[in-house]
């Protein structure tokens, strides 16, 4: 078990928390090699346009609060915004939506994170099976998931050659592989998205739960945009 890691796990327990925070859950795939997007935790409207100054133009506010597990449900989640105002006034909408949506919820501030070009989305997800123990799924994001059900599973720790089978055995593959106006996707950086994403849940089995959702794969590189961890 790494460092922050240890210790974001535990202060979430200390504190009874069960689903880890967004930027929690992003500061631990961090260090496990896995990379997300630029992003800090604004308490106040100020904060928000000063660290949007700092990542630069357009970024995303969302809502950081343990109550609220699904953002965008609770009018949480502000994309593409291009300047100061809009941000100043995203702030204050997300605060109102997630009041509207949950008058208790318990509201930590907003995190300001960079705004990624749209691409390719994959998910990857770790789970514990009762019978297998760490498992990792994988699967291109959005209908493929939902509709079509084209996810492929392996029991963790998940080698390299079987990172490579999961990828390669989806239906979907050949739109990883460029098709029409889609580019080819950067396969060894998903790769390694697996291996490292094994890698942390069978280092740390305190994980029952794992979402990255979505991922956006480019040409080259990759980014994690969602990262949602659940202790046992
Ligand atoms: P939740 O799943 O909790 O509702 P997400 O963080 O997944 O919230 O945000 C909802 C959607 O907004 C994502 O599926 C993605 O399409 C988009 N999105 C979120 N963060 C970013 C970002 N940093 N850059 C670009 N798009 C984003
Ligand atoms: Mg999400």
């Amino acid at each position: 078990m790494l460092n922050k890691t240890s210790e974001i796990i535990s202060t979430a327990y200390s504190e009874s928390r069960k689903t880890l925070l967004e930027n929690e859950a992003k500061i631990i795939c961090s260090e496990y090699g896995i990379p997300v997007t630029k992003f800090k935790l604004a308490r106040t409207c100020e904060e928000s346009l000063a660290i949007s100054q700092k990542i630069g133009f357009p970024v995303v506010l969302k809502i950081v609060s343990p109550d609220i597990s699904h953002k965008s449900d609770s009018g949480g989640v502000m994309l593409n915004l291009k300047t100061e105002k809009e941000v100043e006034n995203a702030f204050h909408r997300i605060i109102n939506n997630v009041k509207k949506y949950d008058k208790n919820a318990k509201i930590l501030g907003v995190l300001v994170q960079e705004m990624v070009n749209p691409s390719t989305e994959v998910i990857v997800g770790g789970l514990k099976d009762p019978q297998f123990g760490q498992t990792l799924m994988f699967g291109l994001g959005g209908i493929f998931v939902e509709i079509l059900k084209d996810v492929t599973f392996r029991v963790a720790p998940v080698t390299k050659q079987e990172a490579e089978e999961m990828i390669t055995e989806i239906k979907a593959y050949p739109l990883l592989k460029g098709y029409r106006n889609n580019p080819p996707s950067d396969i060894e950086s998903i790769v390694s998205l697996i291996i490292n994403t094994s890698n942390l849940m069978m280092e740390n089995p305190i994980i029952k739960e794992l979402d990255l959702n979505p991922v956006i794969v480019y040409e080259r590189g990759l980014k994690v945009v969602d990262a949602r961890i659940i202790l046992e």
